[in-house]
């Protein structure tokens, strides 16, 4: 098979989302009850390891590297369609994850000129910085580095803190990888939300193994999930006992899931993580707890976003257990949050 552009077949098994890679895969024009005969079974195995390697050891699935070009470009559209047929929202979306956070590591080792080609599969306006003596390698269209980076956190994202000339933002390779890392992400969450049409028993042995493997792990890798910027330990008991409820799969009061949702989202949890956090517990309803979660976040209604209530309703309602010193000063579970968040970060400024 020819490999029409710059991309040599080795760079299509490291990028296999590569719109070309995906009509490499067309040609081949395979039935899928050819995928249960033997001659398959290495890229099925492959397609499987993919998904459970990214569900429970994502470090690592990040720093793997092709072995077999071949056994890679074919693994990837197979682990989309299980991970797809799985339904399950946590497997897509570490799924996705993993093969972002991957493609980012990879592209740290890569030329200016691949991540640009890379770069160019989505369509993105990017050029190369000429000037040597610039700190900076790429010029992106703002739209596009807009469209990508309106979820990062960190400042330094923020448009005004860029430098921009003539519409373009100038960016060093590696911001420019973890910029392509969204836009890898955003795409196969995408291409998982397809429906899958009825899968041959062989494949849908696997697609089921997954499911069980994650319905163990489910607390484990929810935990990993929760952002960095999220921290527990500096959860106020209050909020902290209506979690570990919820982690260990029993129900909880109206009033407690409202406070521990509205907690989350203000501390800048997303919709789909606080949605997972539900997921193990037994009366889990999906459509109903993401129609409340997104109704908390104001997202959908009255477009309010919610806050906690105040500690004196929390108590009133038997949620207050346990408080500590720090509740001594408080009067709201946020406020005991920053709090001692604040008092975390000077302690490590002394040591
Ligand atoms: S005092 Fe407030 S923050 Fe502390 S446990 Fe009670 S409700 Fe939560």
């Amino acid at each position: 098979m020819e490999w029409k552009q710059v991309l040599t077949k080795s760079d299509h098994a490291k990028y296999p989302f590569m719109s070309e890679t995906a009509e490499h895969v067309k040609e081949i024009d395979l039935e899928i009850n050819e995928l249960e005969s033997e001659d398959f079974n290495r890229i099925l195995n492959k397609a499987e390891d993919r998904i459970e390697k990214a569900l429970i050891d994502l470090p690592a699935y990040m720093k793997s590297r092709p072995r077999d070009d071949e056994i890679e470009i074919f693994s990837f559209p197979i682990a989309v369609m299980m991970a797809a047929a799985t339904g399950d929202q946590l497997i897509k979306r570490r799924y996705a994850l993993a093969e972002a956070k991957r493609v980012s590591d990879m592209l740290k080792d890569e030329r200016k000129e691949k991540v640009m080609a890379i770069a160019k599969n989505f369509n993105w306006k990017i050029r190369l910085v000429e000037d040597i003596s610039s700190p900076y390698n790429f010029a992106l269209h703002f739209t596009d580095f807009l469209k990508n980076a309106t979820e990062f956190r960190d400042k330094k994202w923020k448009l005004v803190n860029r430098l921009v000339l003539n519409g373009e933002v100038y960016l060093t390779k590696s911001e420019a990888s973890r910029l392509l890392e969204e836009e890898v992400r955003r795409h196969i969450e995408e291409k998982l939300s397809t429906k899958v049409g009825s899968l041959p028993q062989g494949i849908m042995d696997r697609v089921n193994r997954l499911k069980q493997l994650v319905s163990e792990k489910r607390g484990e890798i929810q935990l990993e999930e929760v952002p960095r910027s999220v921290v527990i330990a500096a959860f106020p008991p209050c909020i902290k006992g209506v979690y570990d409820t919820i982690m260990s799969g029993r129900s909880t009061s109206h009033i407690g899931r409202f406070a521990l949702t509205s907690f989350l989202i203000n501390i800048g949890m997303t919709v789909d993580n606080i949605i997972d956090l539900f997921r193990s517990v037994s009366d889990f309803d999906e459509r109903m707890t993401r129609y409340q979660v997104e109704h908390i976040a104001g997202v959908r209604g009255s477009r309010t976003k919610y806050i906690p209530p105040r500690c004196g309703t929390l108590r009133t309602h038997g949620i207050c257990l346990s408080p500590d010193e720090i509740c001594k000063k408080i009067r709201h579970p946020l406020a005991y949050y920053r709090r001692k968040l604040k008092k975390a970060e000077a302690t490590a400024k002394q040591v």
